[in-house]
């Protein structure tokens, strides 16, 4: 993409109501625009970091074996009668009615849809285990929208649901989950702590949320150091093997963590001194069993071996796709802008063009821009090389491949890394190369 052809636009004054940086930043470098309280237009430099993240999540869970669907936004409040979460779910719940005045409603959130979607097709324990996800925006009236797309109204998000025959089963379905959130948030380059959440009146201890840090975050998060040190690749866990979903297991309850509303002091004490660490955290995660809360309510059955019915188990998991775009900023800029891991960068790199006009210096440029993977980005405007490295900065490319008159003239490039700001001279190849 040449910039000067770019709907890119980057801002220079932030609206005062954007209080934190994550927010100023996707502003300022022209990631998402506002259209309504707590809604958001997604810009395309901003959508490309939105789909990365999307598909990472989706490879991961198709890498314990959830199987992708895509529901609709607009619900039927019959389905919530039927829960008798209708009344219950209260004013962030977006309520319509359609010409017929029937009511309808912008799903907060899932469970009903696939509840029903599963009790009309699945009839036989031999179908069960099975996990659906989609990657579907939501609409919550939040009462309070805040921070950008990190507290939106609508907002894009990961859902999956479990059905598993038995509670154990259940558990299974419980911790490969876990296992490929775990995944998902090292493969995003960033620290997400799993922290014991309330179950409610379901009981037990199987819920967490995934908390990453960063001093914006809205709740307290007390861990174990211990979580910043496991090496997911190292410990190669297989979440079709039973051992090493009990391992997962085992490490979770026994490596503290928990947020402000579930700490424990005693359980903290445990924990050496050297290793209590604290911080707050942004809840980009969160996986739930809740047995049979909704098959029953819904009468959604199957038949056993034995030929009996029974409601299956189920478990529901989230991940807040959108909001992760904000968190990861939160976690990963400095003052000049924003650092993207390379893994979800709009653009894996920028090359910016020093002194466009200079005969050598566009020659160079161009030729390296026809040879470069298409996730490049090239700055050809006639524009100041301050104005070229500062826009940079702030869009957060993990590369900046500089070229100037100098440079050119001997066919030399230079290779800036935008995390460490460390810089290398190459030829066109070497750093062609470099980028794959
Ligand atoms: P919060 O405590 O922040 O209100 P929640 O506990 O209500 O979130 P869940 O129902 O657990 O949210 O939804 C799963 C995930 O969806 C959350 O972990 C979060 O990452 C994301 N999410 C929830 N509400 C919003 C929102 N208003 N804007 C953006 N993402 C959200
Ligand atoms: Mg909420
Ligand atoms: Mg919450
Ligand atoms: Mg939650």
């Amino acid at each position: 993409m040449r910039l000067s052809q770019a709907f890119q636009p980057t801002l220079k004054e932030v609206p005062a109501e954007a209080q934190i940086m994550s927010h100023r930043l996707m502003l300022r470098a022209g990631l998402i625009r506002q259209t309504a309280s707590g809604i958001y237009t997604w810009l395309p430099a901003g959508l490309r970091v939105l789909r990365n993240i999307a598909q990472i999540v989706r490879e991961e869970q198709d890498g314990v074996g959830a199987q992708e669907v895509l529901m609709p936004t607009l619900q039927s409040a019959e389905l919530w009668k039927r829960s008798g979460r209708y009344d219950a779910y209260g004013p962030e719940m977006l309520r319509i009615q359609d010409r017929q005045k029937r009511e309808l409603l912008y799903g907060p959130t899932n469970e009903e849809v696939v509840t029903d979607l599963f009790g009309s097709t699945v009839k036989s324990y031999r179908e069960l285990p099975k996990t659906l996800y989609h990657i579907q925006w939501k609409f919550r009236d939040e009462i309070r929208p805040r921070f950008g797309v990190m507290r939106g109204r609508e907002f894009y998000m990961k859902d999956a649901y479990s059905f598993d025959a038995s509670y154990e089963g259940a558990v299974s379905s419980y911790y490969r989950m876990m296992l490929s959130y775990l995944r998902i948030f090292r493969r995003l380059g960033i620290k997400a702590v799993p922290t014991a959440a309330d179950t409610g009146p379901i009981g037990g201890d199987l819920s967490h949320e995934f908390q990453v840090l960063a001093p914006t975050g809205e709740s307290e998060v007390f861990y174990d150091s211990r979580w910043d040190e496991i090496d997911w690749d190292k410990e190669d866990l297989d979440g079709n093997r039973p051992e090493d979903l009990k391992k997962l297991q085992d490490l979770v309850s026994t490596t503290y963590s928990a947020t402000d509303e579930k700490h424990d002091t005693a359980a903290w004490e445990q924990v050496p001194q050297e290793r209590q660490a604290s911080g707050r955290g942004i809840e980009v995660g969160h996986i739930f069993y809740f047995g049979t809360k909704y098959t029953e309510a819904m009468g959604v059955e199957v038949s056993g071996a034995d030929g009996a019915a029974f409601h299956p188990h189920m478990g529901s998991y989230g991940v807040g796709v959108s909001r992760l775009v904000g968190a990861i900023i939160e976690a990963s800029h400095d003052d000049n802008g924003i650092i993207w891991p390379e893994s979800i960068a709009p653009y894996r790199a920028a090359i910016l063009n020093l002194r466009s006009g200079d005969d050598t210096c566009d020659a160079l440029c161009e030729r390296f821009y026809q040879c470069a993977p298409d996730d490049i980005l090239y700055d050809d405007r006639s524009e100041r090389a301050g104005v070229k490295f500062n826009d940079a900065d702030l869009l957060g490319h993990p590369w900046q491949i500089i070229i100037g008159p100098r440079g050119a003239k001997n066919g030399m490039v230079e290779l800036k890394e935008r995390a460490t700001g460390e810089r290398f001279e190459l030829s066109v190849d070497e750093a062609l190369k470099k980028l794959g």
